[in-house]
């Protein structure tokens, strides 16, 4: 008999695993498709932080998580022996025109008072050609030091790996046992659409492609025309991704990524010969209000949920894993209002 099962193997199910697992519960991981088949199967790993204005419950528990990652990754790289290829790295975007330049400067002193000393927001000349950094048309870059990426799919990787070695199985099927929490992402939402006879929530599909450009251990993240440029350690370069409410098939890759790949291109022309080593499709989980759908499941009384991570789920999980074990373990509900199922 264990304390906790919990239904899905993404990033959601298998960081709350996790957290619940150290804090000494017994816990069990069900996925019919196995880790990491959904939209934690993925390639690009942005943990980026939100403008520092209009301060909100979401950019406060955001940048919490944010915080949390690094000592959340190291003792998961630790406990298993497989690195999640987590680093903050920092983040560097161009600044395309004056008005920008005004903004990003205005923001230097929002993000001071609202990161405090954790992290930077501030306006820099942009280095030298030959330096892996967008061209900007004013000369000016925005760099934060918050920005940090992992490689989504060894992320879950390495957490299974820990969840092992603690002795947590993972396994296709089982009765429930204990508590149960479900976090089985686009098709958890389907089922409440289905039940509730609306729209509870619904997925995104987003395409993404992974190059074979080394950018280096410690270089810093881009976003450039709306495009994460992700260096991950092993070598590769993720970017993304597409956002796309209507689709056929949900994982699939077509000319929309060869789109992104182009103004990828337009905006990095260094990257121009980098080979695509890989184009992948998934469906982001998203709630109708955006936000993370967390507590009480909305079908099964006395049942959890952990949904709707959406476009930052992997930013998210750490805070998110800490939230739901205190629930569900302690009955101490911390969540941000506007998460609630
Ligand atoms: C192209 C793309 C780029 C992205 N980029 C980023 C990024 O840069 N940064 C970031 O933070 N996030 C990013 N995301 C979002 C992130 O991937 C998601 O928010 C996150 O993976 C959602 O995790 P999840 O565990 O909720 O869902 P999923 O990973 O989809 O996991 C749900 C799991 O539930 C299982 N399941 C389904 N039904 C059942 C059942 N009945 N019983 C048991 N298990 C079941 C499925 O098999 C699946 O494994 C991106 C997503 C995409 C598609």
């Amino acid at each position: 008999m264990v304390d906790i099962t919990i239904r899905g193997a993404g990033i959601f199910g298998l960081s709350i695993a996790w957290v619940c697992t150290r804090r000494g519960a017994s816990v069990r991981v069900v996925d019919p498709n196995g880790p990491a088949a959904g939209a934690s199967g993925g390639i690009v790993g942005a943990l980026a932080p939100h403008v520092p204005e209009n301060w909100n419950e979401k950019k406060a528990f955001q940048l919490a998580s944010l915080l949390m990652a690094e000592s959340f990754w190291t003792e998961v790289a630790q406990t298993g022996g497989v690195s999640p290829g987590y680093a903050r790295t920092g983040r560097l975007q161009p600044i395309a025109d004056e008005r920008a330049l005004v903004l990003a400067q205005s923001r230097e002193d929002t993000a001071a008072e609202l990161w405090q000393d954790h992290a930077r927001w501030e306006v820099i000349a942009a280095p030298e050609a030959g330096t892996w950094s967008p061209p900007s048309a004013t000369g000016f870059l925005i760099r934060d030091t918050l920005s940090a990426r992992v490689h989504p799919r060894q992320a879950c990787a390495a957490l299974v790996a820990a969840l092992c070695a603690m002795g947590v199985e993972i396994v296709k099927e089982t009765v429930d046992e204990g508590q149960v929490l479900h976090a089985t992402g686009v098709a958890g939402l389907a089922e409440i659409n289905r039940a509730k006879g609306k729209t509870f929530g619904n997925g995104v599909k987003g395409q993404a492609a992974l190059l074979a450009f080394d950018a280096g251990p410690q270089a810093p993240q881009l976003f450039a025309d709306t495009l994460h440029f992700i260096p991950h350690a092993d070598g590769t370069l993720a970017i993304g991704s597409t956002s796309e409410r209507d689709y056929k098939d949900g994982h699939s890759t077509d000319a929309l990524l060869d789109e992104v790949l182009n103004r990828a291109i337009a905006a990095m022309p260094v990257l121009r010969d980098a080979p695509v080593i890989e184009r992948w499709a998934g469906l982001r989980p998203r709630s109708q209000s955006r936000a993370p759908v967390l507590g009480e499941h909305p079908l099964y009384p006395g049942q959890f949920i952990a949904n709707g991570g959406f476009k930052i789920g992997f930013g998210m999980a750490p805070r998110i894993a800490e939230v739901m074990a205190d629930l569900m373990l302690e009955g101490r509900d911390e969540m941000p209002e506007g998460f609630r199922a």
